[in-house]
Protein backbone atom coordinates (compact mmCIF):
# COMPACT_ATOMS: atom_id res chain seq x y z
CA UNK A 1 0.00 0.00 0.00
CA UNK A 2 2.94 2.20 0.70
CA UNK A 3 4.13 1.69 -2.79
CA UNK A 4 0.69 2.52 -4.24
CA UNK A 5 0.96 5.75 -5.57
CA UNK A 6 3.95 8.35 -6.30
CA UNK A 7 6.35 6.15 -5.08
CA UNK A 8 9.47 8.70 -5.76
CA UNK A 9 7.92 11.53 -3.52
CA UNK A 10 6.74 8.99 -0.73
CA UNK A 11 10.46 7.77 -0.61
CA UNK A 12 11.79 11.01 -0.88
CA UNK A 13 10.18 12.11 2.07
CA UNK A 14 10.27 9.15 4.12
CA UNK A 15 14.03 8.98 4.04
CA UNK A 16 13.94 11.98 5.73
CA UNK A 17 12.23 10.40 8.09
CA UNK A 18 13.83 7.51 8.52
CA UNK A 19 17.36 9.07 8.85
CA UNK A 20 15.38 10.63 11.86
CA UNK A 21 13.77 7.80 13.74
CA UNK A 22 17.18 5.76 12.87
CA UNK A 23 19.08 8.35 15.13
CA UNK A 24 17.36 7.62 17.98
CA UNK A 25 14.24 5.81 19.07
CA UNK A 26 13.29 8.74 20.76
CA UNK A 27 12.51 10.15 18.02
CA UNK A 28 9.92 8.39 16.04
CA UNK A 29 7.29 10.49 17.12
CA UNK A 30 9.05 12.68 14.12
CA UNK A 31 8.17 9.50 11.66
CA UNK A 32 4.73 11.14 11.34
CA UNK A 33 6.04 14.46 10.65
CA UNK A 34 6.53 14.82 7.28
CA UNK A 35 7.19 18.29 6.92
CA UNK A 36 10.19 19.51 7.60
CA UNK A 37 10.41 21.63 10.83
CA UNK A 38 12.69 24.84 9.85
CA UNK A 39 12.88 25.72 6.36
CA UNK A 40 15.97 26.74 5.34
CA UNK A 41 17.18 30.19 5.80
CA UNK A 42 16.27 32.81 2.38
CA UNK A 43 19.80 33.07 2.28
CA UNK A 44 20.73 28.78 2.62
CA UNK A 45 22.98 28.41 -0.38
CA UNK A 46 23.87 24.58 -1.04
CA UNK A 47 26.76 22.51 0.22
CA UNK A 48 29.70 22.28 -1.88
CA UNK A 49 31.78 19.35 -0.65
CA UNK A 50 35.68 19.15 -1.27
CA UNK A 51 37.17 16.72 1.62
CA UNK A 52 33.84 16.27 3.64
CA UNK A 53 35.96 17.27 6.31
CA UNK A 54 33.23 17.96 9.13
CA UNK A 55 34.18 20.52 12.14
CA UNK A 56 32.44 21.18 15.87
CA UNK A 57 33.21 24.66 17.38
CA UNK A 58 32.34 24.94 20.84
CA UNK A 59 28.69 23.48 20.11
CA UNK A 60 26.32 23.51 23.23
CA UNK A 61 22.90 22.12 22.47
CA UNK A 62 20.16 20.74 24.75
CA UNK A 63 16.96 19.03 23.97
CA UNK A 64 14.57 21.83 25.25
CA UNK A 65 15.03 25.26 27.37
CA UNK A 66 17.07 25.53 30.20
CA UNK A 67 19.13 22.28 29.75
CA UNK A 68 22.24 21.49 28.36
CA UNK A 69 23.52 17.96 26.87
CA UNK A 70 26.32 19.28 25.19
CA UNK A 71 28.18 21.73 27.30
CA UNK A 72 30.61 23.22 24.29
CA UNK A 73 32.07 20.88 22.35
CA UNK A 74 34.67 20.65 19.65
CA UNK A 75 36.09 18.54 17.71
CA UNK A 76 37.28 17.78 14.19
CA UNK A 77 36.26 15.21 12.16
CA UNK A 78 38.82 14.66 9.11
CA UNK A 79 37.60 14.42 5.36
CA UNK A 80 38.33 10.66 4.20
CA UNK A 81 39.18 9.35 7.65
CA UNK A 82 37.13 7.34 10.60
CA UNK A 83 36.59 9.49 14.04
CA UNK A 84 35.08 7.05 16.63
CA UNK A 85 33.39 8.72 19.54
CA UNK A 86 33.54 6.65 22.67
CA UNK A 87 31.96 7.09 26.10
CA UNK A 88 30.47 6.15 28.90
CA UNK A 89 26.20 5.60 28.08
CA UNK A 90 24.48 9.41 28.17
CA UNK A 91 27.80 11.52 27.47
CA UNK A 92 26.27 13.19 24.59
CA UNK A 93 27.32 10.61 21.42
CA UNK A 94 24.03 10.17 19.65
CA UNK A 95 23.59 13.91 20.04
CA UNK A 96 26.72 14.65 18.28
CA UNK A 97 25.73 12.72 15.38
CA UNK A 98 22.03 14.03 15.14
CA UNK A 99 23.59 17.88 14.92
CA UNK A 100 25.10 17.18 11.49
CA UNK A 101 22.11 15.72 9.18
CA UNK A 102 20.44 19.02 11.49
CA UNK A 103 17.96 16.73 13.25
CA UNK A 104 18.65 19.61 15.93
CA UNK A 105 20.72 23.16 15.36
CA UNK A 106 22.70 23.75 18.46
CA UNK A 107 22.00 26.45 20.65
CA UNK A 108 25.25 28.11 20.34
CA UNK A 109 28.64 27.30 18.44
CA UNK A 110 28.87 26.04 14.85
CA UNK A 111 29.13 23.20 12.52
CA UNK A 112 31.30 23.32 9.54
CA UNK A 113 31.41 21.00 6.65
CA UNK A 114 34.33 21.89 4.40
CA UNK A 115 34.72 25.55 6.28
CA UNK A 116 30.48 25.91 5.44
CA UNK A 117 28.24 26.60 8.57
CA UNK A 118 25.45 23.96 7.97
CA UNK A 119 23.06 26.66 9.04
CA UNK A 120 23.89 28.19 6.22
CA UNK A 121 23.36 25.59 3.76
CA UNK A 122 20.01 23.79 2.31
CA UNK A 123 19.20 21.02 4.30
CA UNK A 124 18.61 19.34 0.70
CA UNK A 125 22.49 19.37 0.11
CA UNK A 126 23.50 18.86 3.18
CA UNK A 127 21.61 15.42 4.06
CA UNK A 128 22.04 14.38 0.38
CA UNK A 129 25.58 14.08 1.58
CA UNK A 130 24.94 12.24 4.64
CA UNK A 131 24.42 8.43 4.96
CA UNK A 132 23.29 6.57 8.26
CA UNK A 133 23.48 3.36 9.52
CA UNK A 134 21.40 3.01 12.27
CA UNK A 135 21.79 -0.28 15.40
CA UNK A 136 18.78 -1.26 14.22
CA UNK A 137 17.90 -1.38 10.52
CA UNK A 138 14.46 0.04 10.02
CA UNK A 139 12.45 -2.26 7.23
CA UNK A 140 9.36 -0.98 5.54
CA UNK A 141 6.61 -2.95 4.32
CA UNK A 142 8.09 -3.60 0.70
CA UNK A 143 10.45 -5.55 -1.47
CA UNK A 144 13.83 -6.16 -0.60
CA UNK A 145 14.83 -3.86 -3.67
CA UNK A 146 12.24 -0.58 -2.08
CA UNK A 147 14.09 -0.97 1.06
CA UNK A 148 17.39 -0.56 -1.08
CA UNK A 149 16.05 2.25 -2.83
CA UNK A 150 15.25 3.73 0.43
CA UNK A 151 18.14 5.27 0.11
CA UNK A 152 18.11 7.10 -2.95
CA UNK A 153 14.74 7.23 -4.36
CA UNK A 154 15.89 7.80 -7.89
CA UNK A 155 18.43 4.90 -7.93
CA UNK A 156 18.10 2.28 -10.97
CA UNK A 157 17.86 -1.34 -10.59
CA UNK A 158 21.37 -1.55 -11.57
CA UNK A 159 22.55 0.47 -8.69
CA UNK A 160 20.39 -1.14 -6.31
CA UNK A 161 22.25 -4.01 -6.98
CA UNK A 162 25.28 -3.18 -7.10
CA UNK A 163 25.37 -1.70 -3.71
CA UNK A 164 24.06 -4.89 -2.30
CA UNK A 165 26.60 -6.55 -3.73
CA UNK A 166 28.89 -4.44 -2.23
CA UNK A 167 27.41 -4.67 1.23
CA UNK A 168 27.62 -8.50 0.62
CA UNK A 169 24.19 -8.66 0.15
CA UNK A 170 23.64 -9.45 -3.03
CA UNK A 171 24.04 -13.51 -2.55
CA UNK A 172 21.26 -14.33 0.42
CA UNK A 173 19.06 -12.07 -1.78
CA UNK A 174 19.13 -14.18 -4.63
CA UNK A 175 18.66 -17.17 -2.27
CA UNK A 176 15.20 -15.69 -1.25
CA UNK A 177 12.15 -17.20 -2.88
CA UNK A 178 11.66 -13.74 -5.34
CA UNK A 179 15.03 -11.94 -5.62
CA UNK A 180 15.02 -8.47 -5.23
CA UNK A 181 10.60 -8.53 -5.37
CA UNK A 182 10.66 -10.92 -2.13
CA UNK A 183 8.68 -8.61 0.08
CA UNK A 184 9.92 -8.20 3.89
CA UNK A 185 8.78 -6.10 6.96
CA UNK A 186 5.68 -7.34 8.69
CA UNK A 187 3.74 -9.31 5.67
CA UNK A 188 7.31 -10.60 4.07
CA UNK A 189 10.02 -13.10 4.88
CA UNK A 190 11.84 -12.81 8.27
CA UNK A 191 15.64 -11.83 7.61
CA UNK A 192 18.18 -12.31 10.62
CA UNK A 193 20.13 -9.70 12.29
CA UNK A 194 23.01 -9.85 10.08
CA UNK A 195 21.06 -9.79 7.10
CA UNK A 196 18.99 -6.87 7.46
CA UNK A 197 22.30 -5.03 8.97
CA UNK A 198 23.51 -5.35 5.15
CA UNK A 199 20.86 -4.24 3.80
CA UNK A 200 20.94 -1.07 5.52
CA UNK A 201 24.15 -0.52 4.50
CA UNK A 202 23.42 -1.26 0.97
CA UNK A 203 20.86 1.27 1.70
CA UNK A 204 23.44 3.35 3.12
CA UNK A 205 25.90 2.69 0.04
CA UNK A 206 22.99 3.19 -2.82
CA UNK A 207 23.33 7.01 -1.40
CA UNK A 208 26.68 7.05 -2.58
CA UNK A 209 27.41 10.25 0.60
CA UNK A 210 30.48 11.55 1.15
CA UNK A 211 29.67 11.47 4.85
CA UNK A 212 28.77 8.28 6.49
CA UNK A 213 27.20 8.56 10.34
CA UNK A 214 27.53 4.90 11.72
CA UNK A 215 25.86 3.68 15.24
CA UNK A 216 27.71 0.78 15.47
CA UNK A 217 25.30 -2.39 17.08
CA UNK A 218 26.11 -3.63 20.62
CA UNK A 219 23.96 -6.96 20.02
CA UNK A 220 26.14 -9.66 18.79
CA UNK A 221 25.94 -11.98 15.53
CA UNK A 222 27.10 -15.16 14.93
CA UNK A 223 30.63 -15.16 13.85
CA UNK A 224 29.61 -15.49 10.43
CA UNK A 225 27.00 -12.44 10.06
CA UNK A 226 29.51 -10.66 11.88
CA UNK A 227 32.09 -11.23 9.41
CA UNK A 228 29.75 -10.46 6.82
CA UNK A 229 28.75 -7.26 8.06
CA UNK A 230 32.08 -6.61 9.23
CA UNK A 231 33.07 -6.67 5.54
CA UNK A 232 29.74 -4.88 4.33
CA UNK A 233 30.99 -1.97 6.72
CA UNK A 234 34.50 -1.96 5.64
CA UNK A 235 33.26 -1.14 2.09
CA UNK A 236 30.89 1.77 3.52
CA UNK A 237 33.22 3.22 5.22
CA UNK A 238 36.52 3.33 2.41
CA UNK A 239 37.20 6.80 1.42
CA UNK A 240 34.41 8.62 2.82
CA UNK A 241 34.43 10.54 6.57
CA UNK A 242 33.00 8.27 8.88
CA UNK A 243 31.58 9.35 12.58
CA UNK A 244 30.92 6.31 14.72
CA UNK A 245 29.56 5.57 17.93
CA UNK A 246 32.00 3.18 18.34
CA UNK A 247 30.81 -0.52 20.57
CA UNK A 248 33.85 -2.90 19.51
CA UNK A 249 37.66 -2.44 20.23
CA UNK A 250 38.26 -3.46 17.02
CA UNK A 251 36.50 -0.35 15.29
CA UNK A 252 38.07 1.96 18.18
CA UNK A 253 41.90 0.64 17.40
CA UNK A 254 41.78 1.33 13.88
CA UNK A 255 39.94 4.47 14.19
CA UNK A 256 42.07 7.57 12.48
CA UNK A 257 40.98 9.07 15.43
CA UNK A 258 38.91 8.91 19.11
CA UNK A 259 36.95 11.27 20.47
CA UNK A 260 36.30 10.36 23.84
CA UNK A 261 33.34 12.37 25.22
CA UNK A 262 31.79 12.39 29.49
CA UNK A 263 28.89 14.13 30.33
CA UNK A 264 28.82 16.48 27.19
CA UNK A 265 32.19 17.12 27.05
CA UNK A 266 35.37 15.66 24.69
CA UNK A 267 37.68 14.70 27.30
CA UNK A 268 40.20 13.71 25.33
CA UNK A 269 41.51 13.33 21.25
CA UNK A 270 43.93 10.73 19.99
CA UNK A 271 44.73 7.56 18.20
CA UNK A 272 44.48 4.40 20.59
CA UNK A 273 48.10 3.98 21.23
CA UNK A 274 47.78 7.85 22.28
CA UNK A 275 44.47 7.08 24.76
CA UNK A 276 46.09 4.31 25.76
CA UNK A 277 48.84 5.60 27.46
CA UNK A 278 47.64 8.34 29.40
CA UNK A 279 47.39 7.28 32.84
CA UNK A 280 44.17 8.20 34.52
CA UNK A 281 42.81 9.20 30.97
CA UNK A 282 39.23 8.37 30.78
CA UNK A 283 39.94 6.11 27.66
CA UNK A 284 43.00 4.21 29.21
CA UNK A 285 40.19 3.52 32.36
CA UNK A 286 37.33 2.56 29.76
CA UNK A 287 40.00 0.39 28.29
CA UNK A 288 41.13 -1.66 31.41
CA UNK A 289 37.35 -1.57 32.96
CA UNK A 290 35.90 -2.84 29.40
CA UNK A 291 33.05 -0.57 29.83
CA UNK A 292 30.22 -0.92 27.03
CA UNK A 293 31.94 2.00 25.11
CA UNK A 294 35.04 0.09 24.02
CA UNK A 295 34.26 -3.87 25.04
CA UNK A 296 32.51 -6.55 22.62
CA UNK A 297 35.99 -6.45 21.02
CA UNK A 298 36.45 -9.51 18.86
P1 LIG B 1 24.16 6.02 24.71
O1 LIG B 1 25.45 5.33 24.36
O2 LIG B 1 23.48 5.47 25.91
O3 LIG B 1 23.23 6.22 23.56
P2 LIG B 1 25.09 8.71 24.31
O4 LIG B 1 26.49 9.02 24.70
O5 LIG B 1 24.82 8.47 22.88
O6 LIG B 1 24.58 7.50 25.19
P3 LIG B 1 22.94 10.57 24.20
O7 LIG B 1 22.00 9.53 23.70
O8 LIG B 1 23.39 11.61 23.25
O9 LIG B 1 24.22 9.89 24.86
O10 LIG B 1 22.28 11.23 25.46
C1 LIG B 1 22.79 12.36 26.15
C2 LIG B 1 21.70 12.91 27.03
O11 LIG B 1 20.67 13.46 26.21
C3 LIG B 1 21.02 11.89 27.92
O12 LIG B 1 20.77 12.52 29.16
C4 LIG B 1 19.73 11.58 27.21
O13 LIG B 1 18.72 11.25 28.11
C5 LIG B 1 19.41 12.90 26.51
N1 LIG B 1 18.69 12.69 25.24
C6 LIG B 1 19.14 11.99 24.19
N2 LIG B 1 18.27 12.02 23.16
C7 LIG B 1 17.23 12.77 23.58
C8 LIG B 1 15.98 13.21 22.99
N3 LIG B 1 15.66 12.88 21.73
N4 LIG B 1 15.16 13.96 23.73
C9 LIG B 1 15.49 14.33 24.99
N5 LIG B 1 16.63 13.97 25.60
C10 LIG B 1 17.50 13.19 24.92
Amino acid sequence: LLMAYDPARRLARLQVSLERAAVNARMIYEVLDLKPRQADRADAKPLAITDASIDFRNVRFGYSEGETILKGVSFTAEGGRTTALVGPSGAGKSTVISLIPRFYDPAEGEILIDGQDIAHVTKQSLRNAIAYVSQQPYLFEGTIRDNIRYGRPEASDAEVEAAARHAYAHDFILAQPLGYDTPVGENGVTLSGGQRQRLSIARALVRNAPILLLDEATSALDTESEQAVQKALDEAMSGRTVVVIAHRLSTVVRADKIVAMQDGRVIEEGTHEELAARENGLYARLNNLQAPAVSAGK
